[in-house]
């Protein structure tokens, strides 16, 4: 069966987004500010948002404010010291230390300019930031209203169960989503979330619970794994 937007909608209705547990979408939502969204994602890079946030708002105590001005004055120990609650301090540090000091050298400390550009522009001034990759500038193209759909080991693990994709390239799974729904930013932003709280509490990595999940008429896994 092919999937439909509709289809996919049904089997994602009772998936609730609390913004506190999607760390960079909080943080956007909060400021409405490129670099401070840039620091989040770095936070949450093989870590859980929870831990991620927890080292946010560690550093606003030390910092005060995050911006790369700020960031650049405290230095690395005091940074890494700071950010310890996400794990791999030291590199995180590093990254961020850098992506502060190219902003301010490129930039002057102000990203707002990227909000404006289309699409394809903005991801490449993105891309050319430290620490910056595809999944990190999708997911501050979409917050910002543009039409893209960031793809995580989650969507990855679902898209590939599902059967709507026979390989774990980025682009595939990207636009075998984008395919399906609606092309607006918003409902992208939504689904992209929704499937990520689906992969965290139903399709989990490991025991998912195909029982209780609204794609089990259709998924592949679940019918290879009951022959
Ligand atoms: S049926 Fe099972 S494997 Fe398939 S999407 Fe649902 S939880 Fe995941």
């Amino acid at each position: 069966m092919q999937l439909t937007e509709d289809f996919v909608l049904k089997a994602l209705a009772n998936v609730k987004i609390e913004p506190r547990n999607f760390a960079a979408l909080y943080v956007f939502r909060n400021s409405n500010d490129i670099f401070k969204a840039l620091v989040m994602t770095i936070l949450t890079q093989n870590t859980n948002d929870r831990n991620a946030l927890r080292a946010y708002e560690n550093l606003i105590k030390v910092v005060g404010d995050v911006t790369p001005e700020k960031i650049v004055s405290i230095g690395e120990d005091a940074l890494a010291n700071a950010i310890k609650p996400a794990g791999m301090h030291r590199v995180r540090a590093r990254k961020i230390l850098e992506l502060s000091k190219v902003t301010l050298e490129r930039y002057r400390g102000d990203l707002t300019w990227v909000k404006d550009l289309p699409i394809d522009e903005a991801r490449r001034a993105l891309l050319e930031l430290p620490g910056v990759g595809e999944k990190t500038a999708d997911v501050i193209l979409v917050n910002l209203g543009k039409p893209t759909f960031p793809v995580d080991t989650h969507i990855t693990r679902i898209s590939i169960r599902l059967g709507i994709v026979r390989s774990r390239n980025y682009h595939e799974i990207q636009r075998a989503w984008m395919s399906i729904l609606t092309p607006d930013p918003s409902r992208y932003l939504e689904i992209h979330l929704k499937l990520i709280q689906f992969g965290r509490d139903i399709c989990m990595a490991r025991n998912p619970r195909c029982n209780i999940c609204g794609f089990k008429d259709v998924c592949e896994f679940k019918k290879l794994t009951e022959r």
